[in-house]
């Protein structure tokens, strides 16, 4: 029995595991893949708050070490310069998904959880605990489960969680081939849609994206009809690139197909009891933009340390309520706007001319800042009451002053602890009885504040920030609303 099983060791899985663990829970992650290695690759990379939300935890430099940095975010029309956001990360980092599970995995592993290779068929829940039954007939038992199993996720349909929204207008195959003719690389429009061929090392020079010239060709292509929900083929992937580019480069000997689509649907709630759900296995969306893994990264780190503290018996259960609450509007936001790219990437005039349009909007400067916002993560904000514009808001990754030296704010986040920052006169907040779990720091900071997208804030004299990063008190010098705040995040006072 483990306090936490969570199923489906994808990004969002594996995240989910180390903020448990982190937190001093018991979890491990039960995967259907016999090794962790992922054959292909469907991401290319992640936004500047998922950035973020690794250097909170100290791992980001593993990720930028191997990724290539990009000063704008692609909306899946064109690249939105960031390099403007006031974040240590203003830009988008490219780096496929295999690598970005073999680096989460890695920091899994050191973190000492368990990965079962088996695949979850069901489970069955009571007041105590879930048994989740794997193919072979094996049972797990856990206090809690967390389908992080992905787009088809079994155990959302186990729980019997509607998954309502909008069914696919287009599909795509994406795969990685040989080819006997070599395409022209780099990305199209064709009458029946887009078509992308490119080669999986790449560099960013001069933001022009530069690809290896050998190896085999990585291949996108929209369907002319909306596909089968079964694996597409090699023949599928054929008859796509005739009718978009009348030749099929003859390609052969793929090392992966996949098909994706724009059928768009969230989850109708995140949690059923002891069963909670994250990632993709509680929102699909087209991949245009490039945010399916951020959003699952977000959503780990926001459940993670509330599912520790009910867990740990800190906090009651309701505090798991605000996971639904807090992260299935942020979801359905960013769902609407990748419904709108993947509208605006059909081949009709008319949507043609509402592109130019955009094109236009985008190259003016609110515009580009307030989509930028949006792909980017860092204009987050979770409804934590009206106040400071902070509030709910991404605690900026501040360069502290402090008595043994300077500081980064999300240094104070690697342990994933909470922490009352008292930025005013030394001594006027104290955590009090809440001083075991929150770390009190008191610190100068004389530099600007400012938040993406909505620019210069005043200076608050004290923040409390929650291990996922967001601030959930604003102090005026008093001490006004501390202990409230205190209770409803960390728990009662003992
Ligand atoms: C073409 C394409 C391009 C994309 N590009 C980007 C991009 O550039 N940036 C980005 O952020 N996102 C992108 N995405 C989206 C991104 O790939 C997903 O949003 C992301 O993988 C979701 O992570 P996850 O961990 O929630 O789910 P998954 O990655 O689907 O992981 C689920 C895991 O659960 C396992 N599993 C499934 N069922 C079971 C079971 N029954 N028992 C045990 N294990 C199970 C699976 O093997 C898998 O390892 C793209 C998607 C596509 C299709």
């Amino acid at each position: 029995m483990v306090d936490v099983l969570v199923a489906g060791g994808g990004p969002t899985g594996l995240m989910l595991a180390g903020e448990l663990a982190l937190a001093g829970v018991d979890v491990a992650i039960v995967e259907r893949r016999p090794t962790q290695q992922l054959v292909g690759s469907r991401a290319g990379g992640f936004h500047a708050r998922t950035i973020e939300l690794l250097d909170q935890r100290g791992i980001a430099d593993r990720f930028l070490a191997e990724g290539q940095v990009a000063r704008a975010a692609g909306t899946g029309n064109r690249m939105l310069d960031v390099s403007d956001f006031p974040t240590r990360h203003p830009y988008t980092l490219g780096l496929w998904q295999k690598h970005i599970e073999r680096i989460l995995a890695g920091w899994v592993d050191e973190l000492g959880v368990p990965i079962h290779r088996g695949e979850v068929t069901g489970f069955d829940q009571d007041d105590t605990g879930v048994v989740v039954h794997l193919a072979d007939g094996d049972l797990l038992r856990a206090a809690y489960l967390v389908g992080a199993d992905g787009g088809r996720s079994v155990v959302r349909r186990a729980a019997g969680i509607e998954f309502p929204g909008a069914e696919a207008t287009t599909s795509s195959l994406i795969a990685e081939v040989a080819v006997a003719e070599e395409p022209e690389l780099g990305t199209r429009r064709t009458p029946s849609g887009l078509v992308a061929f490119g080669r999986s090392e790449y560099e960013i020079r001069d933001g022009e994206v530069v690809y290896a010239d050998r190896g085999p060709v990585g291949v996108m292509v929209t369907e002319p009809h909306v596909g089968p929900n079964s694996d597409p083929t090699l023949r599928d992937l054929s008859d796509a690139l005739i009718a978009a580019c009348g030749t099929d480069y003859g390609i052969h000997d793929p090392t992966w197909i996949s098909r994706f689509t724009d059928a768009t649907r969230q989850a109708a709630t995140y949690r059923s009891g002891r069963v909670l759900l994250a990632g993709d296995a509680a929102h699909v969306h087209s991949p245009s933009g490039g945010q399916g893994i951020g959003l699952g990264i977000q959503d780990a780190v926001n459940l993670g340390w509330k599912l520790a503290q009910v867990v740990r018996g800190v906090s009651p259960e309701t505090l798991l309520d605000t996971y639904h609450a807090e992260r299935h509007p942020a979801g359905a936001r960013a769902l609407r706007q990748t419904m709108a790219m993947s509208a605006l990437q059909r081949p009709d005039p008319r949507i043609e001319a509402v592109r130019d349009l955009m094109t236009e909007l985008m190259d003016m400067d609110e515009p580009r800042r307030h989509v930028a916002g949006l792909l980017s993560g860092l204009d987050v904000r979770y409804d934590l009451g009206a106040g400071h514009p902070l509030l709910g808001r991404r605690m900026p990754d501040l360069d502290l002053v402090t008595a043994d030296g300077p500081l980064r704010v999300f240094t104070l986040l690697h342990r994933a602890r909470p922490v009352l920052l008292d930025l005013g006169t030394p001594g006027s907040v104290d955590p009090g009885p809440w001083r075991d779990r929150v770390q009190l720091v008191t610190a100068a900071y004389d530099g600007a504040w400012e938040l993406p997208v909505i620019g210069a804030v005043r200076p608050p004299a004290a923040v409390v920030i929650r291990p996922d990063g967001h601030v959930a008190w604003v102090g005026d010098g008093t001490s006004s609303g501390l202990e409230d705040a205190l209770t409803t995040w960390f728990g009662r006072a003992r």
